[in-house]
């Protein structure tokens, strides 16, 4: 039996180089009901991503254009670019009973702790050692030794705020580490303040006990 509900904003956050994207990825290759936010950014694109599908790429005009019109649900400046989730589509796929995942950084999570809490859930993932944070992020050969560097010193400061998550995952195997995310998931959409008509439900139980 299913019963209309509303959509999961998933929220995945980690260090650079942890695995999120490969988390994300392995997930959606699993699950059809779940789609991405794609976040706008101010970033350059990097060789392997595609507009629209990992980020729509805009200058900085555009970006703060956006921000002031109020079109981006969050926003913040992350490794000296901007990025923001645009609002619109969030709040169409939740009705429709699809769910989000989203992929922003502790300020993100935190503006939409303000504005969406009950319709949020919040994942954590570690690395299981910096020895292979750094080797992650040298084999995935996207950044420059600089940019890196920058990135190991950043996952300290994401590191202070893996208390504010609901859920911590070190993610050391990525079969292991999707599926604990896919129970997650599974048990959030379960929830009871999620699923609409289970009144009315209970009520018809109810009535057929009371008619024995
Ligand atoms: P990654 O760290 O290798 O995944 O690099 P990305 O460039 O994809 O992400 C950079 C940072 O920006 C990460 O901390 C993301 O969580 C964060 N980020 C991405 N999209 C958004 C967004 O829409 N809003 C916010 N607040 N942060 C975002
Ligand atoms: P993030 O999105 O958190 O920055 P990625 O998903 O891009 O991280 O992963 C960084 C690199 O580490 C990629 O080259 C990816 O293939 C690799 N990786 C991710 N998870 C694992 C894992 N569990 N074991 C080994 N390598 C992994
Ligand atoms: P990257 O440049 O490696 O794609 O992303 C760097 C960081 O920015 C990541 O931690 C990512 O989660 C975060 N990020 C990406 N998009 C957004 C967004 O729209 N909002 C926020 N707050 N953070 C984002």
């Amino acid at each position: 039996m299913d019963f209309p509900r509303r959509g999961v904003m998933l929220v995945l956050a980690s260090p650079s180089g942890a695995g999120k994207s490969s988390i994300t990825r392995t997930l959606f290759g699993q699950d059809p009901n779940i789609g991405l936010s794609v976040s706008v950014t101010t970033r350059a694109r990097r060789t392997d991503e595609v507009e629209g599908k990992h980020y729509y790429f805009v200058d900085q005009a555009t970006f703060h254009r956006m921000k002031d019109n109020d079109e981006l649900l969050e926003w913040a400046q992350v490794h000296d670019n901007f990025y923001g989730t645009p609002r619109a589509k969030v709040e169409e796929q939740l009705t429709n009973g699809s769910d989000i995942l989203f992929d922003i950084d502790y300020q993100g999570t935190l503006q939409l702790y303000e504005k969406c809490r009950k319709d949020m859930v919040t994942v954590f993932i570690l690395p299981p050692s910096i020895q292979e944070l750094r080797a992650r992020l040298e084999r995935r050969a996207q950044d420059s030794a600089g940019t890196i560097e920058k990135r190991l010193r950043n996952a300290r400061i994401e590191m202070d705020h893996y208390a504010e998550y609901d859920y911590v995952i070190v993610n050391e195997d990525l079969e292991d580490s999707t599926q604990k995310v896919r129970s997650i998931l599974a048990a959030a959409r379960l929830k009871r303040d999620r699923i609409s008509g289970m009144d009315s439900f209970v009520k018809d139980l109810q009535k057929q006990i009371d008619s024995l």
